[in-house]
């Protein structure tokens, strides 16, 4: 057996706060950020920050001093985990002009209005009431992977299917309570900002999202089924210490697994859930049609 070190940490981190020049901000930070020698992916908006890095403890414990000491970020909040490597292979530092894509025709501002925040251990307690609807904040492929009990499943491949997919199935439940989670926190922002927009009375979202959750130590992620979709080199973390659930299920079979991998036929590359046997017998494609192309493609 071997005992696997984790000297690296993942860092999530968010913030929506007005930046005067964020191209200038991105330029600045992306220099600092490959001095220190961090990987990963940082977006740099008028509206704030978003980033996922990993590095070293020192490294890490670097980058969290120098963001704590500006006067934007002096009170991020960081999520940290522990790892065995980078968990990126690359840096990235980008200017864009949204932190997540939803493309509002009139942009909302979660520094100025957003949805009540929920700590893990009241987000717990509300998941437990009949009249409170759970509503996940992330696109179908992640819920299929894991989720909290109850939650209602959007039919959404990208956060810009929202606002349509909201209007369209959502519009009944406008005097409901809501609570709504994502990931880290920062797609429930503008989600429950966008919500209360379109009339919705009482909406929540989880404080500090999924991963926060996983690690209060009151909660320890109950209620929490299957693993957490993750943007980097892990796919999923564990989330529920006190009972482990597999819900994903092999695109091919049916049998669970929590196990994403990429088409090996380049032209398709479909992130799709797939179990060992199944990987074996498609070869790690995703369907006949992609095992032809390729073999069209090698023949030709
Ligand atoms: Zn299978
Ligand atoms: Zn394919």
């Amino acid at each position: 057996m071997t005992t696997q070190q984790n000297d690296y940490r993942v860092l999530l981190y968010y913030k929506y706060v007005p930046i005067e020049d964020p191209v200038a901000f991105a330029d600045e930070h992306r220099a600092f950020c490959q001095e220190l020698g961090v990987k990963g992916r940082i977006l740099i908006a008028s509206e704030g920050i978003n980033g996922t890095l990993s590095g070293t403890v020192e490294q890490t414990r670097k980058y969290m001093e120098y963001m704590n000491q500006h006067p934007l970020f002096h009170d991020m909040p960081f999520k940290v985990d522990e790892y065995h490597q980078h968990a990126f292979k690359k840096l990235f530092v980008r200017p864009k002009k949204e932190l997540v894509t939803w493309r509002l025709e009139d942009d909302v501002k979660p520094y100025q209005k957003t949805g009540k925040r929920l700590s893990p251990k009241e987000f717990y307690n509300m998941l437990q009431r009949d009249d409170v609807i759970v509503l996940d904040g992330r696109n179908d492929y992640e819920y299929d992977l894991g989720h909290f009990r109850g939650a209602i499943r959007p039919e959404v491949r990208t956060t810009r299917d929202f606002p349509d997919w909201i209007r369209n199935n959502l519009k009944d439940y406008k005097d409901k309570t809501i609570i709504t989670y994502c990931t880290g926190g920062i797609r429930c922002e503008k989600l429950t900002a966008f919500m209360l927009e379109e009339g919705f009375e009482d909406v929540y979202q989880l404080e500090g999202g999924i991963i926060s959750y996983g690690k209060d130590p009151e909660v320890k992620g109950q209620l929490w089924d299957g693993k957490c979709y993750v943007f980097d080199e892990r796919i999923s973390v564990p989330i529920n210490q006190v009972e482990e659930t597999v819900v994903g299920k092999c695109y091919h079979c049916g049998n669970p697994t929590d196990r994403y991998i990429n088409c090996e036929y380049d032209f398709c590359h479909k992130q799709h859930l797939c179990c060992d046997e199944c990987e074996e017998t498609y070869q790690g494609y995703c369907s006949k049609e992609c095992i032809e192309q390729d073999m069209v493609k090698c023949e030709g």
